[in-house]
């Protein structure tokens, strides 16, 4: 175990900085290698999430691990997490008040992990990441290399769109592919 990372995750687990503490049932931290070569950045935990404390279990979770499989990545090799830890009520968008509380557990999550890439999943785990534009398109952000600290960042949709628009599933493995290119061009 990776002490450092407990001990944030201890720090999590009982703070109140922001409103979401008062209707979470658990937090949810992250699941995964503590020396990941990809770390998976979602945006913020759903219903089955909240309840197990653990991040990507539900149907968005089970799509993912299609994902990972199809790529051969696991969690030997890599790490899932959120970057908001308390589950917004009716899984609403997070608030930025919220973003900003929580940013500082994220940013020092990703600095002790130190990841060779990660795969930001859906608009408001890239947002955490990369300054964007609220008015461009998250669609823009794919395709294309960004740097958060220094690191690879690919952006690609979060499962629960992909839920929605099936059709979609192709751009997430046109996705898999760079991040498996710049994955290779890292290690
Ligand atoms: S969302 Fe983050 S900042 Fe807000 S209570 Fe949960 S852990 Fe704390």
């Amino acid at each position: 175990m990776n002490s450092k990372l407990d001990i944030i995750e201890k720090e999590v687990s009982v703070c109140e900085k922001c409103e979401l503490h008062k209707t979470r049932n658990k937090i949810v931290f992250g699941k995964g290698s503590h020396k990941p070569d990809v770390v998976f950045v979602g945006e913020a935990p759903g219903a089955d999430e909240d309840l197990a404390g653990l991040p990507f279990i539900g149907r968005g979770g089970r799509l993912l691990d299609t994902w990972l499989l199809k790529y051969s990545l696991t969690l030997e090799n890599i790490y899932i997490m959120n970057a908001i830890k308390c589950r917004p009520p009716k899984n609403r968008d997070p608030l930025l008040e919220e973003k900003r509380s929580c940013r500082d557990y994220f940013e020092r999550q990703i600095d002790l992990l130190k990841p060779k890439v990660i795969c930001a999943l859906g608009k408001h785990g890239f947002s955490n990441l990369i300054k964007m534009d609220s008015k461009e398109a998250f669609g823009k952000m794919r395709k294309q290399v960004h740097y958060y600290q220094g690191i690879p960042v690919v952006a690609t949709y979060h499962p629960a769109y992909i839920l929605r628009s099936p059709s979609s599933e192709v751009m997430v493995f046109e996705d898999f592919d760079l991040l498996i290119e710049v994955l290779r061009n890292n290690l």
